[in-house]
């Protein structure tokens, strides 16, 4: 265990991929120690269901490293639910982060869990060993009316077993440190770790303004502005950010820090041979 936490997330191939190509991810992660890794969850209702559980499967016992399995509420039932959770007992999981999910057009949701929450208090209801892991956002949640809301939204998801958070990328610690006081101001006293994605192009970075309404600030813009025709040098632009941006949480004395890999072990694997030293190994 590292103090702060640090651990990565990474996603199953795209149908349109051969599953073993997670291994040229997970290879690529070689050197670098996390003390979990998460597996996300497709969207929608179509995708294979055991995949998640089958990497986790992977990330635990072929590269003996915990895993945390995503799971998500809109497009599931309780016997989907209890499906997954079985799948991911015998992949050896140490925990699932409960997500709502996003509605996909043309997919009818179950009905069953509308929130995040709901899904949660299910899954401690059925399981009450289970870890359960949960999304929250610095810069509030698209859907939320302001911050207040969604942070107040956010107590009934830790009420419901949340006992660990990680946060939607961010790339402005003052928006984090401001989400921080408020969640500890209203009693949520859970570890909160640090979402980190390192800049991969400058079409990856206008997307999450898109997808995620991440405000981008003019430190970041400045790197898209002078190098976002030659993708190499923003990436190490990139690196240099996103390795100073972290410096400066854990400075800031954060519980974790969650790097987003997009399955690019190499920007991973750079960005946490600058960080490394600042992590005290921890029993
Ligand atoms: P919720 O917690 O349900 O929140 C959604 C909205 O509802 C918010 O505005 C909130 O304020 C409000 N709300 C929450 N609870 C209540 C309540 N009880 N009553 C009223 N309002 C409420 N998506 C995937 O499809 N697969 C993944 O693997 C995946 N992994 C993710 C990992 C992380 C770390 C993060 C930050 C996001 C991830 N997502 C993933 C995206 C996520 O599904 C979306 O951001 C989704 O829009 C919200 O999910 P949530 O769990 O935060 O939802």
């Amino acid at each position: 265990m590292h103090s702060p936490i640090f651990s990565l997330e990474v996603f199953p191939p795209k149908s349109h991929a051969p599953v073993g190509t997670i291994y040229d991810t997970l290879d690529g992660l070689e050197g670098v120690n996390p003390d979990f890794i998460s597996v996300t969850y497709g969207h929608g209702a179509l995708h294979d269901r055991s995949l998640t559980a089958r990497i986790a499967n992977t990330v635990r016992h072929e590269y003996g490293i915990p895993a945390v399995a995503h799971l998500t509420a809109l497009y599931s039932d309780k016997e989907i639910v209890d499906e997954a959770l079985d799948m991911f007992h015998k992949a050896g999981v140490t925990g699932v982060l409960a997500l709502r999910g996003d509605p996909v057009e043309g997919n009818e949701p179950c009905g069953v869990f509308e929130h995040s929450s709901d899904l949660a208090a299910y899954i401690h209801e059925v399981d009450p060993d289970m870890k359960i892991f949960g999304a929250c956002y610095p810069e509030c949640h698209m859907e939320a009316s302001c911050l207040e809301e969604d942070v107040d939204n956010l107590k009934k998801k830790v009420d419901a077993g949340v006992s660990h958070l990680i946060t939607q990328l961010f790339y402005n610690n003052e928006d984090f440190y401001r989400f921080l006081d408020l969640a500890r101001s209203k009693d949520i006293d859970v570890p909160i770790e640090a979402g980190i994605m390192p800049i991969r192009s400058a079409k990856s970075v206008n997307n999450m303004t898109t997808r995620n309404g991440s405000e981008i600030p003019s430190a970041v813009q400045r790197l898209v502005d002078k190098w976002g025709d030659d993708t190499p040098s923003l990436q190490q632009a990139g690196i240099v950010y996103a390795s100073e941006q972290i410096a400066d949480l854990v400075a800031h004395g954060v519980d974790g820090i969650h790097l987003y890999t997009m399955n690019r072990p190499a920007l991973a694997r750079r960005i946490w041979s600058n960080v490394e030293p600042l992590f005290k190994v921890v029993e």
